[in-house]
């Protein structure tokens, strides 16, 4: 018997479930139909042109992403807009899409433990449903940045001084600003996230934390593949056979 998209999507919310994402979030099965038969699915940070056509051209059925669609609420398919164009082509090309957002987020191992292993954290302790804090063996925070850099793949904003001594850095991928003070109270040498507003990130450095802006997909991606690395294991757990691919799409660092 094949496997099918509901197999897989239920497999997706053991890992995460479901109901552990925000109420303001669209995650689960978000296009396709649970009976579909499926043998490879792909990974992916966000759904776009490029996805869709990666997941065709290495023959994937089905696409799992970090950030969902439809969150506005459409009103049409009309293909004169990005958005539109791809979910026309993404129904054309009869993939089904699940979407795991704040779901995965809130997990453990969730898109933050992935960040702190891709930084070398050891100690890693949960603050947060989401934020994570680790402790490091750089010594300083320049040199921290350096290899922030190399690990993540793509040049770094960074707010502080270069000599400030660090040891406990915390985490949070994606868009981060409204956790500084949460990562201030807990003692941070240096928060580590995707996106934060200059003036914010100032403000943390006046209250003696170092802050560096890695970009938004580059603190995600490493949840990305272990979420690959994640569902490939537990799919050959209960001997599902099917082939899970992390995407090589890089619209942005
Ligand atoms: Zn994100």
């Amino acid at each position: 018997m094949s496997v099918t998209v509901g197999d897989i999507a239920g497999l997706c919310g053991r890992i995460a479930p479901y109901t552990d994402a925000e109420e303001w979030d669209n995650v689960g099965l978000l296009a396709g139909r649970d009976d579909a038969p499926v043998d490879t699915v792909l990974c992916a940070l966000d759904l776009t042109e490029a996805v869709v056509d990666e997941a065709v051209a290495r023959g994937a059925q089905m696409i799992v992403t970090h950030h969902p669609i439809l969150f506005r609420g459409r009103k049409n398919l009309r293909e004169d807009d990005a958005e539109g164009r791809m979910l026309c082509r993404l129904v054309r090309a009869n993939l089904a899409m699940v979407a795991m957002h704040t779901n995965y987020d809130n997990a453990k191992p969730g898109v933050n433990d992935a960040l702190a292993a891709a930084l070398g954290l050891h100690d890693v302790a949960d603050i947060d449903r989401a934020l994570r804090q680790g402790r490091t063996d750089i010594p300083t925070f320049g040199t921290f940045a350096d290899f922030a850099e190399q690990a993540l793949g793509g040049p770094i904003r960074r707010y502080g001084d270069p000599n400030a001594p660090v040891r406990r850095v915390s985490v949070l991928g994606g868009a981060g600003g409204d956790y500084l003070s949460m990562a201030l109270e807990c003692g941070t040498d240096v928060f580590v996230t995707g996106e934060v507003s200059y003036h914010r990130a100032m403000d943390a450095v006046d209250n003696g934390m170092c802050v560096l802006e890695a970009g938004h997909a580059a603190t995600e991606r490493p949840g990305i593949l272990a979420l690959a690395l994640a569902l490939q294991k537990a799919a050959d757990a209960v001997q599902y056979k099917i082939r899970v691919l992390n995407s090589e799409v890089r619209l942005c660092l």
